[in-house]
C-alpha cells in the first residue's frame, strides 16, 4: 500500500481495496519501525485515527476529494491547533498553537489525514537539518549523510514512505534542496501562491510553502489543495488557481529550455553535471529545444540573500522574548535578565548568528551599505531571470552542487554551508517558481534536476516534470531499507 501514489490510493480507497483507517494504521506502524531517521518531532496517532475514520465515512458517502483519507504530514513550521508546533526550536518546545495555518485548514477540509509534525532546521535556518533542537534527521539513502534542509524531515519521511506526501517551506531552497538529496519531487511555488498565514515566519519576503511528494502528479494534487488567495495573508496574490492536473500530459514538442551557463560553471561536481546532461538529453528526445542563456548576477545571490534573510529574521524573531512568545528562563532577576537569558537559552547557535547578522545590517549607519544594497542586487537578479525567461520557456540546472554531504561535514564552516544553496537561493530572490525532480544517482545518492519557470507557471513546471517521469524511472527508486 505504501508504494502507491496519491492518485492510485484514491482509486483504491474508492474501490474499497482498503480503508483510510487501514492505510493510516500501516503508516503509523512504519513511523514506529523507522525512528532511526528522526523525521518526526510529533506523531499525532490518536487524531490521525479519528480523521481516518471520518474520511472513510466521507468516502462512502461519495463526497470525497482526491486527498480524502490520504495520510500526510506537516513540516513543524505550520501551526496546528491543539498540537505542539515547535519550529524545531527550544524556544517553542512547549508551544501549542491556538489556530491552524491556512494550509493546514485547507488540507483538513480536503480530508487529508495528518500523521504528525516533521523535523526541520531550527526556524528553517539551515541546509542540512543539523540545527534542529530535536537532533539531526538522517538521509534514508545513506544514514551517515544529511537529508538536506531545512525541510529535511519532510523529504526523509516521503522518501522512506513514512508519509505519502508532506508540506514544506522554501526561503532559499528548503523544499528543493532536501527533495534533491532524498530523491523526491519538491515544488517551490511563486511567492504569494500559497498562504503564509500560520506558517512561522523566517524571512517574510522569501518564505513560501509547497508540496513534497514522490511524483509530479502527486505534487499537482497537493498543490491544488494548498494554493489560493487568502485574505489573512497580505502578500497572498488573488490569481485564480488553475487545474494543475489537466495539463500534465501536454506535449513538450517545441518547448524552449534555457541552460544558464552560470549554473554549470566552476563549483558544480562533474558527476552531478554528467547526470544532469543525461536528463537534459531526455528532454531533447521529448521534443524540447535547448539553448544557453545567462544569469550574470547569480554570483551575488548568496551574499545578497545573507543580508536580506537575516535582516528579516532579526525582525521576525524579536517576538520571542519570553514575555509574549516563547521559552522563559528560570527566575529572572530583572527584565533585562529575562530577555537576554530567555533568548540566549531558547535559540540555537545558527539562529543567533542570523539574528546578529541581521541586526547589524539593519542598524543605523549600515542600513544603506548593506540592506539597501542587497535589495538593489535583488532587483538585478530578478531582472536577469525575467530577461532569460523572455528568451526561453523554462530554465534547467542543478539543485545542489554535490550530492548529500556527510553529517557534520560543513557544520563548523557556515560560509561553505551557505554556498551549497547557490542554485536555489536566487529563485527565491526573484520570487519565481521552481521544481526539483529526481534525475539519477551518483554513488547511490540521488541527484535532483531543477526546472525554473516564470511567475505562476506551476502548471507548466508540473507538466514538464510529469512528462519526464512518464519516460524515466528515477522517481520510483526507493532506498534499500525502506521498500
Ligand atoms: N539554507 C538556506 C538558509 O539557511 C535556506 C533555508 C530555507 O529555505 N528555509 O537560510
Amino acid at each position: 500500500m505504501h508504494n502507491l501514489t496519491i492518485a492510485e490510493l484514491a482509486q483504491g480507497l474508492r474501490a474499497g481495496h482498503f480503508s483510510s483507517l487501514e492505510l493510516t494504521q500501516s503508516y503509523l506502524n512504519r513511523i514506529r519501525q523507522h525512528t532511526e531517521l528522526n523525521a518526526y518531532i510529533t506523531v499525532t496517532e490518536e487524531s490521525a485515527l479519528q480523521a481516518a475514520k471520518a474520511a472513510d465515512i466521507r468516502l462512502s458517502s461519495g463526497d470525497a476529494e482526491l486527498l480524502t483519507g490520504i495520510p500526510i504530514a506537516h513540516k513543524d513550521i505550520f501551526c496546528t491547533k491543539g498540537v505542539k508546533t515547535t519550529c524545531a526550536s527550544k524556544m517553542l518546545d512547549n508551544f501549542i498553537a491556538p489556530y491552524n495555518a491556512t494550509v493546514v485548514d485547507k488540507l483538513n477540509q480536503a480530508g487529508a489525514v495528518v500523521l504528525g509534525k516533521l523535523n526541520m532546521d531550527e526556524f528553517a535556518m539551515g541546509s542540512s537539518n543539523e540545527t534542529s533542537f530535536y537532533g539531526t534527521v538522517k538521509n534514508p539513502w545513506d544514514l551517515t549523510a544529511i537529508p538536506g534542509g531545512s525541510s529535511g524531515g519532510s523529504a526523509a519521511a516521503v522518501a522512506a514512505k513514512l508519509a505519502i506526501c508532506a508540506t514544506g517551506t522554501d526561503t532559499g531552497g528548503s523544499i528543493r534542496q532536501p527533495a534533491a538529496h532524498c530523491g523526491i519531487t519538491g515544488l517551490k511555488p511563486t511567492y504569494g501562491r500559497v498562504s503564509r498565514y500560520g506558517m512561522i515566519a523566517y524571512a517574510s519576503s522569501l518564505d513560501q510553502g509547497g508540496p513534497m511528494t514522490r511524483s509530479a502528479e502527486d505534487a499537482a494534487i497537493l498543490l491544488q489543495a494548498m494554493a489560493g488567495f487568502d485574505e489573512k495573508d497580505s502578500t497572498s496574490l488573488n490569481v485564480p488557481v488553475p487545474d494543475y492536473r489537466s495539463g500534465l500530459n501536454d506535449s513538450l514538442e517545441g518547448l524552449k529550455i534555457g541552460l544558464p551557463k552560470e549554473f554549470f560553471g566552476e563549483g558544480l561536481n562533474n558527476e552531478v553535471a554528467a547526470v544532469l546532461e543525461l536528463a537534459i538529453n531526455e528532454y531533447r528526445k521529448l521534443g524540447a529545444e535547448i539553448r544557453e542563456v545567462s544569469i550574470p548576477t547569480l554570483q551575488y545571490a548568496v551574499p545578497a540573500y545573507y543580508v536580506i534573510a537575516p535582516a528579516e529574521c532579526s525582525a521576525n524573531l524579536s517576538r520571542f522574548d519570553g514575555v509574549r512568545f516563547g521559552y522563559r528562563c528560570d527566575q529572572p532577576v530583572d527584565l533585562n535578565d529575562l530577555y537576554t537569558r530567555s533568548r540566549g537559552e531558547g535559540f540555537g547557535k545558527e539562529v543567533k548568528r542570523r539574528i546578529l547578522m541581521g541586526t547589524y545590517a539593519l542598524s543605523a549607519g549600515y542600513y544603506d551599505a548593506y540592506y539597501l544594497k542587497a535589495q538593489k542586487i535583488r532587483r538585478l537578479i530578478s531582472d536577469d531571470f525575467k530577461k532569460a525567461l523572455s528568451e526561453v520557456d523554462v530554465l534547467m540546472g542543478p539543485v545542489t552542487p554535490t550530492t548529500a554531504f556527510a553529517l557534520g561535514e560543513k557544520l563548523s564552516n557556515p560560509i561553505e554551508m551557505y554556498l551549497s544553496d547557490i542554485y536555489t537561493i536566487a529563485i527565491n530572490l526573484a520570487g519565481i517558481p521552481a521544481i526539483s525532480i529526481p534525475a539519477g544517482f551518483v554513488e547511490n545518492k540521488p541527484v535532483g534536476l531543477q526546472i525554473i519557470g516564470n511567475y505562476f507557471s506551476e502548471d507548466r513546471l508540473l507538466n514538464i516534470a510529469h512528462r519526464y517521469q512518464q519516460s524515466t524511472e528515477w522517481h520510483r527508486a526507493c532506498p534499500k531499507n525502506f521498500a
